[in-house]
Parts: structure tokens; C-alpha cells; sequence
């Protein structure tokens, strides 16, 4: 580093909405006036998912944060703002907050807060106040809510990460219907793999890679290094071209909010992790397909809900009591309606009880099942008339495995762990600027 020159943290959180912006687009425009501006980039972009089981996310509970090196921090912090301003959609109740830090590391606590973030719910409150104690410049609009994850997103300690490549679409494209080839998809899915994730959903026939809004997002191809999203979006065939991309090193794909383990007997609302215990109720399917049971840690018993676009259900159906299950997911916030619930993103069976119910004997010399003599009077072989007096034992075999179960892709969330992705950890936090990261073909 030269002598002149500072390292600049900037993260920001929550300027898009569910009609348009996106914070991924603003974060594409923010560096390329960084690159016009000569800084140096000490990292690729985060592009980090907060908790996804709070209440008043915006799409993706998405936050970015850009590491760079320059000799005039004062320009480049005012002309953020003013791209925050400009590219907020805070009348369609957006809540942007912007945080820089200027500090050569990131100290440890950073990365509590981090976590926090990701697992729980947290008040803006006490984003304020973590700003003011650690010397963050903080810039708001609306409620600020979006401090949360700019903080969270400059702190965030990657356990693993994967890499996403978003592609924007020309400006005369906004609003327009997205047409990718679905068959381009499916190839690429299978050139790529493993090295690329949830492009496309076999089992229901659909491409993952596109938003369906009107965002300038065309889309994004997640994968475990540069090279990989680079490929994969360079085999997806459309008629319209997009105009830009942007790579971001990411938490997507790690499940990392769910590896946090919730406290049975303090279970705060929306907060995400995961809880070992035994089934105490059987799963019932209740209206609209989903299935409900419950497990019991500790002696107290937490209620669980596996929706039906999980894909889970058949299999969460065929739990019984006694099995011991590690569930992961959201609390649901207890209301007048219902009571409080864990809303299952995956379920890892431990171990299967076994399935034993009392049928009716065998007749040893016929090998037929006995008939009953009517209520408390035994049974008896029809054929031969011998005769016993109590049911017996039978074990019906599970149709469960000691394995981990998970949604269908479709049904991911950006923060799932896919199945090919189960022991895989990228750890070495490297920066290639050769790479081509950022690319702008206008
Ligand atoms: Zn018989």
C-alpha cells in the first residue's frame, strides 16, 4: 500500500424492492465509476444473504460490500451517496443503509455482528449503536434498517463461499419477458457440473438462473470458482444479449444460516438454525399437503412444519415416533392462529426406531392369518380352526434412511446448501484481479 493512499470498506443493505432495483445492480454501478476512478480492488464484491426467515426482507435479504484501496476516500465516499440516492427505491418502501469503514483489517467482532445477522433478527437499534462504538460512517434513508446488513456484509467471515456471476440486461430490455433457451440451461447444467449449481430444476422442468421481475438482472450463475460461472454463462443462448456482468463472492449455497444451533428453551422469533431431538407427535398432512409433527428436546417439544413445495413431505411423512431428527430452519413467530413452528429446511435422520404393530397370529400349520373371534375372544385359522388368544408383533420395515433430506431445487433459497455442494468448503479467500470479474460490453 502506498503511503497516500487508505483502505476503504463500504458495505450497503436493502436499496432494492420488489418492484424494480436491485442491490446487485447498484453494486455494478458503484464500481464501474470505482474503475473509472483508478481505485484499487483489494477483493471481489460480497454479495451476502442475511436471515431469510425475517419478516420484512426484501427479496433476497441481499446486502453487498466492496474492499478497495484509494487516495481520495472523500470523493468516493460522497459520490456513493449520491448513487444511493439515486438508485434506492425508498418510495417503494426501501430501507438503504451505507457504512464505511476505513481500517486496513476488519477487526474479529466485526464478524459476530456478521453472524448475528445472518441467524437472527436484529434491530436497527443496535446497528446504530455497533456504528458509533467501531467509527462507521453510516448514511441512511427510511428507517435505516438496512445498516444491518451493510455492517454485516463489511464483517462477514466466510466459513466457505461460492461465487455467483450476475449478468444485467440492457436498459431498452427492463420490463421485457426474459427468453433463455431452456435447452442451453439444461447443457450447461450438465458441461458445468459440478462446478456450478442450481441452474436448472429436472424434476420440474424449470430455469433457475432468471428472475421473472422487472429488475435488471438477466441472470446469474452460481459455481465454486471464477472460471466455472464464467463458463456456465457463456453456454446460456438467448436472443437478447446482456450488456454487463459483475462476479461476487458470495455465502449463497453454504447454509450457513442454519448452522447455528437454536436454544429450545429461549427460541427467538425468526431466528434460523437448527435443533437434534425425538419425533413426539407423527407427521400429519394437514390442508394444501403439508405435514406436521413434532419433536421433543430436553423434554419440551417444538412443532415442526414441512410445506409442501419442499418436495419434503412424502419423505418427512414416513418419520414415526421415537426417531431422533437434527431439523433446520426459520421459527415461525406464534400468533393467535397457531403456535410457535419450525419451519423445516432440511431434516437429517440420526437414527429409525423401529416400526412395530400387533396384528393378528399365524397359523403355524396353514401359514394364514387368523380371523378374530370378535372382541376379546382370540382368533382362529378358518381353515383349520386352531386357535390363540393374543395378537402378535410384527415389524414393518422402514422406508427412511440415516441420511440427510433436502428441498427440491426449485425450492432453495439462496442461502441452501445443494446436495452436491454436502462437505464441499471453498477456504481459500484469494483475490485474482487478472480474472475477468467485472465486465461491461457496452
Ligand atoms: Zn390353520
Amino acid at each position: 500500500m502506498t503511503k497516500d493512499s487508505t483502505v476503504l470498506h463500504i458495505g450497503f443493505d436493502d436499496t432494492d424492492s420488489r418492484k424494480g432495483m436491485c442491490t446487485t445492480f447498484l453494486a455494478y454501478k458503484i464500481v464501474e465509476y470505482l474503475k473509472k476512478e483508478q481505485v484499487k480492488f483489494l477483493d471481489y464484491p460480497y454479495l451476502i444473504r442475511f436471515n431469510p426467515n425475517i419478516p420484512w426482507k426484501t427479496r433476497g435479504n441481499g446486502a453487498v460490500a466492496l474492499k478497495i484501496e484509494t487516495k481520495q476516500p472523500q470523493l468516493i465516499k460522497n459520490k456513493i451517496i449520491k448513487f444511493i440516492k439515486k438508485y434506492s427505491a425508498t418510495k417503494d418502501g426501501a430501507n438503504p443503509g451505507l457504512v464505511f469503514y476505513t481500517n486496513n483489517r476488519i477487526p474479529e467482532h466485526f464478524s459476530k455482528f456478521g453472524k448475528m445477522a445472518l441467524c437472527t433478527l436484529v434491530n436497527r437499534n443496535k446497528a446504530k449503536e455497533f456504528a458509533e462504538q467501531n467509527d462507521l460512517e453510516t448514511f441512511y434513508l427510511g428507517n435505516g434498517q438496512g445498516l444491518v446488513g451493510a455492517i454485516g456484509a463489511i464483517g462477514y467471515h466466510f466459513r466457505d463461499h461460492t461465487f455467483e456471476l450476475i449478468s444485467y440486461r440492457d436498459e431498452s430490455n427492463f420490463g421485457k419477458k426474459r427468453e433463455i433457451s431452456k435447452d442451453s440451461v439444461m447443457d450447461m447444467q450438465q458441461i458445468t457440473y459440478p462446478k456450478t449449481f442450481n441452474n436448472f430444476d429436472i424434476l420440474k422442468n424449470r430455469v433457475l438462473i432468471a428472475p421473472h421481475g422487472p429488475d435488471p438482472v438477466f441472470f446469474g450463475v452460481r459455481g465454486e470458482d471464477i472460471n466455472s460461472v464464467i463458463k456456465g454463462a457463456s453456454l446460456v443462448r438467448s436472443r437478447e444479449k446482456f450488456s454487463s456482468y459483475m462476479i461476487f463472492r458470495s455465502n449463497q449455497g453454504t447454509g450457513d444460516h442454519l448452522e447455528n444451533k437454536l436454544d429450545i428453551k429461549n427460541l427467538k422469533p425468526f431466528s434460523s438454525g437448527y435443533l437434534v431431538g425425538q419425533v413426539s407427535e407423527k407427521p400429519k398432512i394437514e390442508l394444501g399437503g403439508h405435514v406436521f409433527f413434532s419433536v421433543s428436546i430436553n423434554g419440551k417439544t417444538l412443532k415442526c412444519a414441512v410445506y409442501k413445495p419442499t418436495g419434503l413431505t412424502k419423505m418427512a411423512c414416513k418419520l414415526i415416533k421415537g426417531d431422533t431428527v437434527k431439523v433446520g430452519g426459520g421459527i415461525r413467530k406464534a400468533s393467535k392462529k397457531h403456535e410457535r413452528v419450525l419451519n423445516v429446511e432440511f431434516f437429517e435422520v440420526y437414527s429409525l426406531s423401529s416400526h412395530v404393530v400387533m396384528v393378528n397370529p399365524l397359523c403355524d400349520k396353514c401359514k394364514k392369518r387368523m380371523k378374530s373371534k370378535g372382541k376379546d375372544q382370540g382368533y382362529e385359522c378358518i381353515k383349520c380352526g386352531r386357535a390363540l388368544t393374543k395378537k402378535i408383533k410384527k415389524e414393518i420395515p422402514r422406508q427412511l434412511e440415516k441420511q440427510l433430506y433436502l428441498p427440491i431445487p426449485s425450492a432453495h433459497r439462496h442461502l441452501t446448501r445443494p446436495i452436491q455442494r454436502i462437505g464441499k468448503f471453498n477456504t481459500r479467500i484469494e483475490f485474482d484481479n487478472s480474472k475477468k470479474w467485472f465486465c461491461n460490453l457496452n
